[in-house]
């Protein structure tokens, strides 16, 4: 569904992503870890066209993501991103805000999106706040709103930046029940985490990244429990 092949991405002078070469096959739940500024954030937004990358190549289901060209509007459609910190429009509901893609880019028609937008909500447990205000929901409330809003847009796979990050630690669990229910329900998922036991539990592989390269990486239970290399020990060691 996803795959790097050599990428490389600079700002400036420096950097960032230095040959990253991995896959994503539909229904994988791959989790992305390593120190702050690895390179997580940055190689997550050059999958939907958020950023421009320089060398190499990343596609998503046989077309190649290219900022340049006119179908990354159509990658940004299929995949979707849930970020730290919800980025909900404040002036809207719940349900506005989840109705807002599939409307206004999808030009759905707008009976079927209210639809569909309120078994979304429900199916994240939030049937009655669709008439809520970003700004009277708690954090994990917000995030909620924000996979379902992810979700509406009918995506192909799905990019988590550290979604529970910015949340009050009583309110993880909620999010994180929601993540482990789309991966039961074999969404395509690319999720930048420091939530080790998530990422044990839920996820296919694990990618270790570290100065914009991927370090090592291999099937979450084996490289989480018995990691091959100093740096991964090391990050290791200092999350759990
Ligand atoms: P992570 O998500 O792993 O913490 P990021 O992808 O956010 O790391 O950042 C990787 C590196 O790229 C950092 O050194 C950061 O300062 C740099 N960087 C990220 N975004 C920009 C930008 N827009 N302009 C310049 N440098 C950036
Ligand atoms: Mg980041």
């Amino acid at each position: 569904m996803i795959i790097f092949d050599d990428v490389h991405k600079s700002f400036g002078a420096h950097e960032v992503l230095k040959g990253i070469s991995a896959e994503i096959a539909k229904g994988q739940v791959v989790c992305l870890i390593g120190p702050s500024g690895s390179g997580k954030s940055t190689l997550l937004r050059c999958v939907n066209g958020l950023e421009t990358y320089q060398r190499g190549h990343i596609s998503v289901d046989g077309t190649v993501v290219d900022a340049a060209s006119s179908q990354v509007h159509a990658i940004c459609t299929r995949v979707s991103m849930v970020f730290q910190r919800f980025n909900l429009f404040p002036h809207r509901t719940s349900l506005e805000n989840v109705m807002e893609g599939p409307l206004y880019v999808l030009k759905e028609d707008r009976k079927q999106v209210r639809e569909r937008a309120l078994a979304l909500l429900n199916r994240v447990g939030l049937a009655d706040k669709t008439n809520a205000y970003p700004a009277s929901l708690s954090g994990g409330q917000q995030q909620r709103v924000a996979i379902a809003r992810a979700l509406a847009m009918r995506p192909q796979a799905i990019l988590f930046d550290e979604p529970t990050s910015a949340l009050d630690p009583e309110m993880v669990g909620e999010v994180l029940q929601v993540m482990r229910a789309l991966a039961d329900e074999n969404m395509t998922m690319l999720v930048v985490t420091h939530e080790i036991q998530f990422a044990r539990e839920v996820s296919d592989n694990v990618l270790f990244l570290d100065g914009g390269r991927i370090v090592e990486q291999g099937p979450a239970k084996e490289l989480l429990r018995h990691p091959k290399h100093e740096r991964t020990k090391d990050f290791l060691h200092r999350v759990m």
